[in-house]
């Protein structure tokens, strides 16, 4: 018997070795492009890109100076670079620096905190609409997803997070939330941690922190509490193609997910990410640029009586009335290229907020789709078809699917 059920679990392990060692790290751009696949294989140069919460800007001046003094050293890992990385982000934030690990982009951490938290016996817990890459990743754990929609406010609904099921391990707040830019108060997430299930953790995905009002949650790392908090330089630094990204929580945590995988940081992003962080001005000066545009895109569309979403970040939903999948590619008729569709929500598209000119182009394109004349399978705005048109080709299942 005992044999047995060690061969049993022997094997069960061997299985999730095998699913993990297949796992792909999904992020913005994959999960944009799985949408986008029907009508667009690439993006064309030229197009107005508000498809996948990327930053115009790209990095700030300070970055590219010191990339491009660092470029003959490209032969070299230092590894010292990755240790002033995160020798001057634990100073900043009052952390020591065993708190925080660097990889290339956050979306490693987080698929492997789902990874080493989640398994058959512990759910994932996340929000509806949210971002999906927590999902893929349990996929490969074998947790079973509960998904519980977005309270009235849009914030995340931590009562019934926390209620959704006894045998949580990660329950997943993105704050601000993707795609819908809104907030979930800091009285909410201590509320999440103190009623969580036991043995659980909250995984606190912070990219888009640095546009908003949300309160940040490092001071509970601080305070040892059983969280993981996510940072991306993908999002204000502009850096998502350079790929650098922290973890941050208490070393026992960082731990578990070092086992999933660890790797030499690119040079040229980690030093880039410290430059930026060394750039007290960015911060502030690239929240009011995002500010500015965003308000006046939402003017705009009040001034229409289009219905949307009020974000705090550098992306936002538009409820289209219609088929988003269709205006999505309506839009790309007319070299616009928006963001996807969540199931649950199927005639919302959601927009990044690009630079003046790309929102002024994405204007005139939304007018145009919007006057032309309704498709007639949405006439009857029967719940059931508009769902249907919504769901008929979800991000993959798989990786094949995808790459
Ligand atoms: N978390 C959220 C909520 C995101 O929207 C993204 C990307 O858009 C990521 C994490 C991953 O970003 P990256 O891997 O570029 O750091």
């Amino acid at each position: 018997m005992k044999t047995d059920l060690s061969r049993r679990s022997f094997f069960r392990m061997a299985a999730a070795a095998s699913a993990v060692a297949a796992m792909p790290i999904f992020t913005e751009p994959q999960l944009a492009h799985a949408q986008r696949r029907r009508f667009a294989r690439v993006i064309p140069p030229g197009a107005v890109r508000i498809d996948a919460n990327e930053n115009p800007l790209g990095p700030c001046s300070g970055a590219c100076a010191v990339m491009s003094s660092l470029l003959p050293e490209g032969g070299r890992y230092d590894m010292e670079l990755t240790q002033k990385l995160v020798d001057t982000f634990s100073a900043q934030e009052g952390l020591s620096s065993d708190y925080v690990l660097v990889y290339a982009g956050s979306s490693e951490p987080l698929h492997y905190t789902v990874l080493a938290f989640t398994s058959p016996q512990r759910s994932l817990v996340v929000a509806d609409p949210s971002y999906e890459a927590p999902m893929y990743a349990a996929k490969y754990s074998g947790a079973k997803i509960v998904k519980v929609p977005l309270a009235a406010d849009y914030s995340h609904d931590v009562r019934a997070m926390v209620a959704a099921d006894p045998n949580a391990g990660v329950l997943y707040i993105c704050n601000p939330n993707n795609p819908t830019g809104t907030i979930t108060t800091r009285a909410d997430i201590e509320y999440a941690l103190a009623n969580k299930p036991k043995g659980s953790i909250l995984l606190v995905d912070e990219a888009y922190i640095h546009f908003s009002d949300a309160t940040p949650s490092l001071d509970l790392v601080r305070a040892d509490k059983d969280l993981i908090v996510l940072r991306t330089f993908s999002k204000v630094y502009g850096m998502a193609g350079l790929r650098c990204g922290l973890a941050i929580g208490r070393p026992d945590l960082l731990a578990k997910i070092q086992t999933y995988g660890m790797n030499s940081n690119p040079i040229l992003a980690v030093a880039a990410a410290t430059s930026s962080l060394q750039t007290p001005e960015l911060v502030p000066q690239r929240r009011k640029i995002n500010t500015d545009i965003r308000t006046d895109v939402f003017s705009w569309l009040s001034a229409n009586n289009y219905k949307f979403i009020p974000s705090q970040t550098n992306c936002f939903m538009v409820d289209t009335g219609r088929p988003g999948r269709e205006v999505m590619t309506a839009m790309a008729q007319r070299n616009v290229y928006i963001g996807r569709v969540w199931p649950i929500w199927p005639t919302y598209v959601r927009i990044t907020v690009g630079t003046r000119s790309e929102m002024d182009q994405f204007q005139v394109a939304l007018r145009e789709v919007m006057t032309s004349p309704t498709p007639a399978s949405v006439h009857a705005q029967d719940p059931a078809t508009l769902a249907a048109l919504g769901t008929r080709d979800l991000p993959p299942r798989s990786a094949k699917l995808l790459i």
